[in-house]
């Protein structure tokens, strides 16, 4: 008989009942075996798949918790020699393949029709390959905007990235939120362009602290065509909520979900109250301490202050080292929120003194109404997207670079700790670059000494120049906001 790969995102209704069901109960068995140390540690795993009472065999689940079993697998795959594996086996690697492309599609496919926000954003995606590493920043999708629904977070998770504060306000849907909540989504579609489908209504907040993220939801996915991703901390607080949310996605083509698991109980309150099937389109993030060690809490937020201040072992050692500064901050973009009517321009960086939240926040500005909110949205562009180099500004490298001639060719190369990146060594690049090292001169100034020395045209210098600028490679750090 042919096996039957399914791509399952987007195709909601489409796919099987039972091939659903068999992803999900793969799915299942490795949300307990990383979230629940117990199970983790029973010496005799197929007694603990008996006693979770899954359909799963030893052989099915090895590849996935262990690591020479998982290599093996994968070589296997690179030589399309994976046939002799169960089928659940396959069928679980092929659901996530699609899941790790559809996170690079998304970052592809986010074109926005606005020029200059296309090219800073791009400049800004660049620049993160350089300062996160290419394997922390392929996690990034720099998504366009964020609403928030509330101010602040009624969880108040000790790691929290973002440094969420107390609940204080709710943003209910009332008639003057819904028209302004339309012409809001409205507004940006038509600064930006049709790519605000890819932003999410949820950031330094829990999507379920507001009792109306259904409707706007709703409205969302009518106005833009397509259902942005949730991410909830709370799946187990009111369980028929949240099974009629997932029903909801069902209907709205919702893509991949996430719960945050912050309890060994959360997992068995939600894994009791929901069938596997019914999960298969939702992440189970392990958030808890008993959690498996590769999911260590970014440091940044909250989770930098533990690093940094407290004496507390258990939430110290569950958050990542400092020199692996990081962020969770997937937002190149606007952060819009509703309560306070306010924005903010943000993109990510690895967290520090300066940004201990993992993104510089650019402007922050407020507005009263949707032609308000127009008007600030264009003056950030305006005022921080500047599509080619400006001249006028003093010209740095980025903090984090260095440069050398490259011995092996005409080239010299620009390097940080994470990439390096070539560029042809013209009769200008090292006089060019000894200036910028300088940290003193304009851009306009550099141009103007290199002709003179060279003799060479103007436009000669600013095509290199502009190079390094797309790239990423000057320093935009802005001034911090006073807040
Ligand atoms: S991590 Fe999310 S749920 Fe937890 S406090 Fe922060 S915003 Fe709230």
């Amino acid at each position: 008989m042919k096996e039957i790969f399914y791509n399952l995102i987007g195709k909601q209704g489409e796919i099987p009942g039972d091939y659903l069901q068999d992803i999900g109960e793969t799915k299942r068995v490795l949300e307990r075996w990383t979230i629940d140390d117990e199970f983790r540690k029973m010496d005799n795993i197929e007694e603990g798949l008996r006693m979770i009472k899954t359909p799963r065999t030893l052989l099915e689940i090895l590849p996935f918790i262990d690591k020479k079993e998982g290599t093996e697998l994968r070589i296997k795959e690179r030589n399309n020699e994976d046939n002799t594996y169960p089928l659940s086996v396959r069928r679980y690697r092929h659901f996530i393949k699609e899941k790790m492309a559809g996170r690079k599609d998304i970052r592809i496919g986010i074109l926005p029709e606005n020029q200059k926000f296309k090219y800073w954003r791009n400049r800004q995606i660049n620049r993160c390959i350089g300062e996160l590493g290419p394997i922390k920043a392929d996690g990034l999708v720099h998504a366009p905007l964020a609403f928030e629904l509330s101010k602040g977070c009624s969880v108040g998770c000790w790691f929290c990235a973002v440094s969420s504060q107390k609940l204080t306000k709710v943003w209910r849907y009332t008639n003057e939120n819904a028209k302004l909540w339309k012409d809001s989504i409205n507004i940006l579609k038509e600064t930006i362009g049709d790519c605000i489908k890819y932003g999410v209504c949820y950031w330094a907040t829990e999507p379920f602290d507001c009792p109306d993220y259904e409707k706007f939801i709703e409205d969302f996915v009518l106005l833009t065509g397509r259902c942005p991703q949730t991410t909830t901390a709370i799946p187990d607080r009111e369980i028929e909520r949240t099974r009629k949310f997932l029903k909801l996605m069902d209907k709205l083509n919702g893509g991949i979900n996430r719960f945050s698991i912050r309890s060994k109980e959360a997992l068995f309150k939600v894994h009791t109250n929901f069938t596997a099937q019914e999960l298969t389109y939702v992440e189970l993030i392990p958030q808890n301490l008993e959690a498996s060690s590769q999911y260590k809490k970014a440091y940044a937020g909250k989770a930098r202050e533990v690093k940094l201040f407290s004496n507390n072992s258990k939430l110290n050692d569950n958050v990542q080292k400092e020199e692996n500064a990081s962020t969770i901050a997937c937002i190149s973009g606007f952060i819009i929120n509703m309560t306070e009517k306010s924005v903010e321009l943000i993109t990510p960086c690895p967290a520090s003194v300066d940004w201990p939240l993992g993104y510089w926040s650019l402007d922050k500005q407020y507005f009263e109404n949707a032609q308000e909110l127009s008007i600030v949205l264009n003056s950030m562009i305006d005022n921080h997207m500047n599509p080619s180099l400006p001249l006028l500004n003093i010209l740095k490298l980025r903090k984090d670079l260095t440069w050398a001639n490259c011995a092996e060719d005409e080239s010299v190369e620009i390097v940080s700790k994470y990439l390096s990146i070539k560029f042809d060594r013209l009769i200008f690049t090292n006089k060019m670059l000894e200036l910028i090292s300088e940290s003193k001169h304009t851009a306009f100034e550099i141009a103007i000494i290199l002709e003179d020395i060279y003799k060479i045209e103007l436009s000669l210098i600013m095509l290199q120049m502009n190079e390094f600028y797309e790239k990423g490679l000057f320093d935009e750090e802005p001034l911090k906001l006073s807040k």
